[in-house]
């Protein structure tokens, strides 16, 4: 599985797709840049999205608000002060993990006995013996160990699991005067090393805090701090906070607070009401604790985020339908549906204000991993915005109706009329860059030569026709002008639509061309041969099965037109 997740980012740097973010300086941790193909697959994932939730429907609109956030409006929405992940420092490896995500220990038990031993893997041999020192010097002075090349075995004389709470835990380890040398244990350990070596849990908050101001604030925190004696009313940290405050600004955490602080400008200016939509997509900035995966988890990604507002009596009903929609745009465009499910929170997941939260996930190389969360945040957002700012975000509504199949809520339906209330609201949260590394993940297609030569597979990226970054790709047989002529009318064909086509008319057999069209997910191949000269018909071939056809060189946009349609967002259209 690893090897396979090795080939695919070697292709995505090979052909294009992601590039190391300033390399040629040694790169950033956690930066990608995106190269030619995975702008375009970016893109595509974008506009399906889009073209789904705004342009097929006319209860959405769209908006794209600012990344710099001022103070009010994060610390009005909770994010301030609660936007934090719990950080655990491991003090042998000296990584960084989040303990919500990190694997418990594993343990090799004797027999049925509560001894046994903790494997712990180190990247390399001279890693493992300077852990070996550090154990013995500082660690857990005393406890007995073996090394085995990377690996360290610590004996364990008891070991108890911590309770649901992940308290009560504990390793007891073996040592030389037969006194156990005890550590806490809650459950889990350093993710690459099985390393129960850590420190307490702590919170930390993950925005990217910056200052809007053209004079320095390091000089404002100088300023303060010189000034500052025992006898001031707040603590220096506090000072120093209080003092940088009017021009602290925020990177964005999510898209969603730029909708909520534009509700009221939207439904006036649009002249809409609830049940209605606002859709955004940009990028959201997060500090993140451990970066992993490629492009899995980074400090700086997009977002496709749908905020649907409606009544609160029809709000579980909204709910359960974007659960379904969502997943289906999901389903529509998978190679492999059965690498998708759907997750429910558990309540102790959930942020306290929602009652409902479901995470489409994607069985990853490593296992199943978040790709999207759909959310009930009932009136939470814009209650806070209101209750912080001069915005009045209640709407008005007439004639509150639950029509007979609506799941909705009628003991919620107020007897007044007409009502007022402050919407909820149903949000659909889709990470852009995980979506593509899942579509990635999912359209990775080994193909064995079965020529008894044994030649390595070769890769067939089988993505959604929607998805692929090159749609068509033409090839003249030869360079020859005659053959060069059709080529570029079909080429100019197929642009006119805005179908990224490409023109292979390098000196390499037709098949060597079609398997690097097929590397890079390219659906359609066409073709100009000697047939093409004589009655104008180009053949088209398929990537997935191989099949060509031969049609008029005029008809090609047409059959491309026709097979990219099919199957989009039938359930909507029909
Ligand atoms: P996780 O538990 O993986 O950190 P989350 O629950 O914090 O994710 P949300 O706040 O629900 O994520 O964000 C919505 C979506 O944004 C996620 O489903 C994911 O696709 C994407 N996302 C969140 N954080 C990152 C990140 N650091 N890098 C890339 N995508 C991200």
């Amino acid at each position: 599985m690893a090897q396979r997740f090795r080939a695919l980012l070697d292709l995505c740097k090979r052909r294009g797709f992601l590039y190391q973010s300033a390399e040629i300086y040694g790169g950033l941790r956690g930066a990608y840049d995106y190269g030619p193909l995975g702008v375009e697959l970016k893109k595509n994932i974008l506009n399906s999205w889009w073209r789904r939730h705004v342009y097929f429907r006319d209860d959405v609109v769209g908006l794209d608000t600012s990344i710099i956030t001022p103070h009010p409006v994060l610390k009005a929405s909770g994010h301030v002060d609660e936007f934090t992940d719990l950080l655990v420092d491991c003090t042998l490896t000296k990584e960084r993990f989040r303990p919500d995500k990190a694997p418990p220990l594993t343990f090799i038990a004797d027999k049925e006995n509560k001894s046994g031993h903790i494997p712990l893997t180190a990247p390399d041999k001279a890693t493992a013996v300077a852990w070996q020192k550090l154990i013995q010097e500082q660690l857990a002075p005393g406890i007995l160990m073996t090394l085995k090349n990377n690996q360290l075995l610590l004996q364990v004389q008891a070991l108890t699991q911590p309770d649901e709470q992940g308290q009560g835990g504990m390793i007891a380890f073996a040592t030389e005067s037969g006194q156990p040398f005890n550590v806490n244990y809650h459950g889990y350990v350093e993710p690459d090393s099985n390393s129960p070596f850590l420190t307490d849990s702590r919170p930390f908050n993950l925005m990217f805090k910056t200052f809007l101001d053209p004079i320095d604030p390091i000089d404002r925190v100088i300023q303060t701090t010189k000034n500052h004696s025992p006898d001031n009313s707040l603590p220096l940290r506090e000072a120093v906070d209080e003092v940088l405050r009017p021009s602290t600004v925020y990177l964005r955490p999510e898209t969603a607070q730029g909708v909520f602080i534009n509700f009221e400008q939207v439904v006036r200016t649009m002249k809409t009401k609830p049940p209605f939509g606002i859709a955004q997509v940009g990028k959201s900035f997060r500090n993140e604790i451990r970066l992993e995966h490629g492009i899995f988890r980074t400090p700086e990604f997009e977002q496709l985020e749908l905020e649907y507002f409606v009544a609160p009596w029809e709000s579980r009903h909204w709910y359960n339908y974007w659960r379904r929609q969502r997943y289906q745009w999901w389903m529509e465009l998978a190679s492999h549906p059965d690498n998708f499910r759907q997750r429910d929170h558990s309540a102790n997941e959930m942020a306290h204000y929602a009652t409902g939260c479901t995470d489409v996930e994607y069985l990853f190389p490593w296992g199943w991993g978040e790709v999207e969360g759909v959310a009930h945040r009932g009136n939470y957002d814009l209650t806070q915005h209101m209750n912080n700012s001069n915005a009045n975000f209640e709407v008005i509504e007439d004639t509150p109706t639950i029509s007979a199949d609506v799941d909705g809520d009628v003991s919620m339906i107020p007897e007044e009329r007409p009502a007022r209330y402050v919407p909820h609201v149903v949000e659909s949260s889709c990470g852009l860059n995980r979506a593509m590394l899942a579509f990635l993940c999912d359209a990775f297609h080994e193909v064995r030569d079965d020529s008894g030569k044994n030649k390595p597979p070769r890769t067939v990226l089988k993505l959604h026709p929607r998805l692929a970054p090159i749609k068509c790709a033409v090839m003249p047989l030869t360079g020859k002008p005659e053959f060069m002529s059709i080529t570029q009318k079909v080429a100019k064909s197929l642009r006119r639509h805005g179908w990224y086509t490409v023109v292979e008319s390098q000196k390499l057999k037709i098949g060597k061309r079609y398997y690097r069209h097929d590397e890079i997910g390219t659906p359609w191949c066409i073709t100009v041969d000697y047939q093409s000269l004589e009655d104008h018909t180009v053949t088209i071939r398929d990537r997935d099965t191989g099949d060509q056809e031969r049609v008029h060189w005029k008809e090609v946009q047409h059959v491309v037109a026709k097979r990219l349609m099919e199957g989009e967002a039938d359930d909507l259209l029909d």
